[in-house]
């Protein structure tokens, strides 16, 4: 099929709840995409943060090919192998003590918002179920993760949301402390807010928040489905913070491509959700879970340094690009955000870049970057001389 015909197709079939930029993919290769006519884009975006290792990867196109044939899945009343060592993998390098598997980012924060709402009825009963979220954050789609993301423009339509969270501005200890409360269990925070504008949290308010939760007893939870599997140049941005979270959340990048997101949780977490309590069918997927550890055997230490060092390197080269429409950039590792200058929309500029061959992502008011974890050099000088080109 040409782009048109499929273009086409998707709008008189599919809902349309996408604001889609009018580009088609066909295949991929390194962080290199192109449409069915064979025309190239340089990829700074890897899907949302999604395809770490880029496209067509050969050890991770095999490995799901492999478990395909041997076992594509099969329910969480049985074992698998897969999913057992993934978890162990996972625990070992967040330094947490157990894993549960689910699908996606959203699903994977409600499973975190029962986890921590259990954790404190089993110790404390009912009343203390509040949830603080901060302003600007982005949890989720489903009913109840719309509530925790801290955006008004969320709470819309589909009344009557979830109850029980409460915001706090980002970086800000006195917003915290005014939303605190005995109703309350958990803090929840993304270390770097993303679909928000990229946007960090300081180093010393996270220590602070975290000794606050450890004096009350509150859950300090880490969304992690974006800045997590080497995407800020640690596994996991907290490991950047020197705090550990009671639990996390990831997805996005954990199987290269595959749908698979899943929650870390600490010790102090281990017996809360028992037996019937939570589930998922899909959870745990073998197909997924393959994907996942070659994703976590690529993605050594040394890797990862170079994912800090690539980030470093394209702020660098961005910045000194001087556009008129581009500001500063911010970010950790290869989660980038750039800030538009006054007079300029992040939706044009990034329609003019895709149009002629760089895709790229908006966050906030901003422009923001995610390119695959294994972009090399010359991939990424690629796209700053179509950004040089395109935005002189
Ligand atoms: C993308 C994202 C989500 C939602 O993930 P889905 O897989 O789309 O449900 C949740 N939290 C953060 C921080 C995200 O970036």
């Amino acid at each position: 099929m040409t782009s048109n015909e499929i273009r086409d197709l998707t709008q008189k079939y599919i809902m349309p709840t996408y604001g889609r930029f009018p580009v088609a993919i066909d295949r991929g290769e390194g962080s290199r995409l192109y449409d069915p006519e064979g025309r190239e884009y340089i990829d700074f975006t890897s899907g949302i943060g999604v395809c770490d290792l880029g496209y067509g990867f050969r050890p991770w196109a095999d490995a799901i090919a492999e478990q395909a044939r041997k076992l594509g899945h099969v329910s969480n009343l049985f074992y698998t192998e897969p999913a057992a060592k993934l978890a162990e993998i996972l625990c070992k390098r967040a330094g947490m003590s157990d894993a549960f598997f689910a699908n996606g980012g959203g699903e994977a924060n409600e499973g975190l918002i029962k986890l921590a709402r259990k954790y404190s009825f089993d110790r404390y009963g009912q009343g203390r179920s509040t949830i603080i979220s901060l302003r600007n954050s982005f949890h989720g789609r489903t009913i109840t993760t719309l509530k925790a993301t801290g955006q008004e423009v969320f709470h819309n339509y589909f009344f009557p949301f979830t109850e029980g969270f409460r915001y706090a501005e980002a970086n800000d200890l006195d917003s915290l402390n005014a939303a605190a409360g005995e109703d309350v269990c958990a803090v929840l925070v993304e270390l770097v807010q993303g679909e928000g504008g990229v946007l960090p949290l300081d180093r010393d308010y996270v220590a602070a928040l975290s000794e606050l939760c450890a004096e009350r007893d509150w859950l300090l939870l880490a969304d992690e489905v974006q800045t997590g599997i080497g995407r800020t140049g640690t596994l996991f941005a907290f490991q950047q913070y020197g705090v550990r979270p009671d639990a996390l959340t990831f997805a996005k990048g954990i199987a290269g491509g595959l749908p698979m997101s899943g929650i870390l949780a600490n010790e102090k977490c281990r017996d809360v959700l028992g037996p019937g309590t939570h589930a998922t069918t899909f959870g745990a997927n073998p197909v997924c879970a393959a994907a996942a550890l070659v994703v976590q055997e690529t993605l050594s230490n040394a890797f990862l340094a170079e994912v800090t060092r690539k980030g470093r390197y394209l702020r660098e080269a961005i910045e000194a690009l001087e556009l008129p429409c581009f500001g500063k950039t911010r970010g950790l590792g290869l989660m980038i955000g750039i800030s538009v200058a006054d007079g300029y929309s992040n939706r044009e500029i990034a329609s003019r870049l895709i149009e002629n061959g760089l895709l790229v992502l908006t966050a906030g008011a901003g422009i923001r970057l995610l390119p695959p974890l294994v972009i090399t050099k010359e991939e990424m000088d690629r796209g700053l001389s179509i950004m040089r080109q395109v935005l002189s």
